[in-house]
């Protein structure tokens, strides 16, 4: 006899979503998370619509800004407006979008436990048994939804950590700058409310800096494939401080954080016995934009009714379904956003490249914008784009990959 059905470790968008569906389908459950909540995860807190679509509830209550797409400045900088006339995304602070997550995950009925960190996971053959610093738990099903740094999938040999040319070290500043100065960098001429990202091709190498708008906060960073990097802090410092200079702002700085994120592919295996993973912890997160919290949202969705099954049957065999699934949902984008990300972040010349076509030609504006706001297939969107440099801009399409 275990103590619950499910044990979650973890309360991010993977996790909190995995325990609420988890419970909606008659489970017992129980989620740990090592912090209490609200807490903060350093985030760009952007994300596209099928976040909000994905979600049985509202979150208007935390969304800061709608965005409007996207503003992207290639190393020269030559601007690249993909700013289009609907919304196809939002901007949260993830302080308070991961705290209402955890909040209905808890509504749902699942049992949270915050500030106990779990320090060791392992599959008894018939159970699944998590020790905390605290306390020890058992369960038929295991849900590693613990981040980058995941002690689930370590502890359960999925892999050993993220090797240096998997992930992104990246640093992320909120800065407190009034709604005046969000909208006058920021905003979009159509709407009074609404803003744009902007991306920042050439500060760093294999990776990009950014500016997020929210309510009266930008949230700076910069990003960079962990084996490329050469001083990212001097780096982001660097072009923060031309941003600050250029765009006339003295802002308070709210928030100082530095994290990893992986950024090349899914880990190789997310089901092992009784155990699978989710989100970050599984490489959910798109090697071109590090966008993740759709993933790990969709992931946390699609493993519940996998677990309701394999508990009605007592077969974890069925925990196989659960990569199956995935796959059928966002394997494409893993794959081809590894395939963009390899061309785009070769050199700063291709970064140049694509921007210069993106700026002058609107089918590869198009497809810069769509790839970003989430709006088509990423296979179809990678070939529209091929094609279009290979038949209409040659030389171009030749020094990408020379
Ligand atoms: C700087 C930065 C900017 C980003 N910007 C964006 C963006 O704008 N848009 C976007 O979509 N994605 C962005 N991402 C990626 C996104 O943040 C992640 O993909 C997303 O948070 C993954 O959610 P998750 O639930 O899997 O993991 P997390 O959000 O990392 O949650 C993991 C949870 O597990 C808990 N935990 C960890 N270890 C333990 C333990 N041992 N015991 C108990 N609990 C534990 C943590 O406290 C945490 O609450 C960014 C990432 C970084 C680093």
């Amino acid at each position: 006899m275990t103590d619950y059905d499910i044990i979650v470790v973890g309360g991010g968008p993977a996790g909190s979503t995995a325990a609420r569906r988890a419970v909606q389908q008659g489970l017992s459950v129980l989620l740990l998370d090592k912090e209490h909540f609200p807490r903060v995860k350093p985030c760009g807190g952007g994300f596209t619509d099928h976040v909000e679509n994905a979600l049985d509830f509202s979150i208007e209550e935390v969304i800061q800004r709608r965005v409007y797409g996207q503003t992207i400045f290639s190393p020269s900088g030559i601007v690249v407006d993909c700013v289009r006339p609907e919304p196809s995304g939002s901007m949260v602070m993830r302080t308070e979008f991961d705290h209402l997550l955890l909040n209905k995950a808890e509504e749902a009925g699942a049992e949270v436990k915050q500030g106990e960190r779990v320090v060791k996971a392992s599959d008894e053959g018939n159970q699944v048994i998590v020790s905390t610093d605290s306390n020890t738990y058992t369960g038929k099903y295991l849900v590693g939804a613990d981040g980058i740094n995941s002690v689930v999938a370590k502890s359960l040999g999925f892999y050993k950590g993220w090797l240096k040319d998997s992930a992104a070290v990246c640093v992320e500043v909120e800065a407190e700058v009034g709604e005046e100065a969000v909208k006058r960098i920021c905003g979009v001429p159509h709407h009074e409310e609404g803003v744009s990202i902007h991306i920042y091709f050439g500060p760093v190498p294999y990776g990009y800096a950014w500016c997020f708008p929210k309510r009266s906060i930008l949230s700076f960073g910069a990003g960079c494939r962990q084996d490329k990097v050469q001083n990212l802090r001097g780096q982001f410092d660097e072009w923060f401080d031309k941003f600050k200079k250029t765009h006339n702002i003295d802002p308070q700085i709210v928030s100082d954080t530095s994290a990893r994120v992986p950024f090349k592919e899914a880990a190789k295996t997310t089901v092992k016995g009784r155990t699978i993973l989710v989100g970050d912890a599984a490489g959910f997160v798109n090697p071109y934009d590090a966008e993740g919290v759709m993933m790990a949202v969709k992931s946390g969705i699609i493993a519940a009714p996998v677990l309701k099954e394999a508990v009605e049957a007592s077969n974890p065999v069925i925990m196989k379904k659960y990569e199956k699934a995935w796959k059928a949902e966002f394997n494409n984008t893993l794959k081809v956003g590894k395939k963009v990300a390899k061309l785009l972040f070769k050199s700063e010349k291709n970064m140049e490249t694509i921007c210069r076509l993106g700026a002058k030609d609107p089918v590869m504006n198009d497809v810069m914008y769509k790839m970003i706001a989430g709006l088509e297939n990423y296979k179809t969107l990678y070939r529209t784009m091929i094609k279009r440099i290979l038949t209409k801009h040659p030389k171009a399409g030749l020094s990408l990959y020379t």
